[in-house]
């Protein structure tokens, strides 16, 4: 199952109660984050949810209200004994915003990845997500982004059994590991089924709308497009959804 938490929908202000923009993800012991505006350690801490898990936060554009919640997180998630690299993805310059933030947060216990994104749509492979960025209509540039979760297919105890195969073996077949066994070679495709149909949440924010949009929101489970000058008392604060 995929946890999906709106941390915050407001624009330019946070309010008491209403943070400004972030999304969290969590599944399988990971966590992302799309964007990450001031405020979003508060809300991380309302919903209950840990910082150590995020593996990789990507930003929509380097407008404050999308980003200036980063140095402060990256502090946090160095607190709560992260080792491993965190991964940042954002528009072109992303390097350059990420270090100007950093001087307010300059020793991590953990490496930062940084990927730009130069091309209209791009796709990325990291830590188990698939994730395609697309340009989007903003004052200036900016992406929304399609995570996908795919998932294998079902392990097939029988015909595991009918070719012989130990139990002990079963679980490396199951992760894509061929195996050996008095000379005769075992490869996953021979025991698992066809890929199951994954999970994929679309996220954009302060586009026009734009054909790119709806192009990758396609065959989405979930699709999250924030407006900002929405009609009065329709605003969202924080939701929780699970797919
Ligand atoms: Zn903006």
């Amino acid at each position: 199952m995929l946890d999906v938490c709106l941390l915050g929908t407001s624009g330019m202000l946070p309010l008491p109660g209403r943070w400004l923009t972030s999304l969290m993800t969590r599944y399988n012991g990971s966590s992302l984050m799309i964007d990450c505006g001031e405020g979003t350690q508060i809300a991380v801490k309302q919903k209950g949810w840990s910082f150590n898990p995020i593996d990789v936060i990507c930003f929509t554009h380097y407008h404050a209200d999308h980003i200036s919640g980063l140095p402060g997180l990256l502090l946090t998630i160095g607190n709560s004994d992260r080792k491993k690299p965190l991964t940042l993805v954002g528009p072109k310059g992303l390097g350059r915003v990420v270090s100007s933030l950093r001087v307010i947060a300059p020793e991590l216990p953990f490496e930062l990845k940084l990927i730009e994104l130069t091309n209209q749509q791009e796709h990325l492979s990291i830590c188990g997500y698939e994730i395609d960025a697309f340009r989007v209509n903003h004052a200036v540039i900016c992406y929304g982004y399609s995570i996908s979760i795919p998932r294998i297919g079902k392990f097939d105890v029988e015909k595991a059994k009918e070719l012989g195969i130990p139990c002990s073996m079963w679980n490396k077949l199951q992760h894509g590991t061929a195996v050996t066994i008095d000379d005769k070679e075992y490869t996953p495709d021979m025991v698992m089924g066809a890929a199951r149909k994954g999970l994929k949440v679309t996220y954009c924010t302060d586009s026009r709308p734009v054909q790119i949009i709806s192009d990758n929101a396609k065959e989405s489970d979930l699709f999250i497009c924030e407006g900002m000058y929405g009609e009065d008392g329709k605003e969202l604060r924080q939701r929780n959804i699970s797919i």
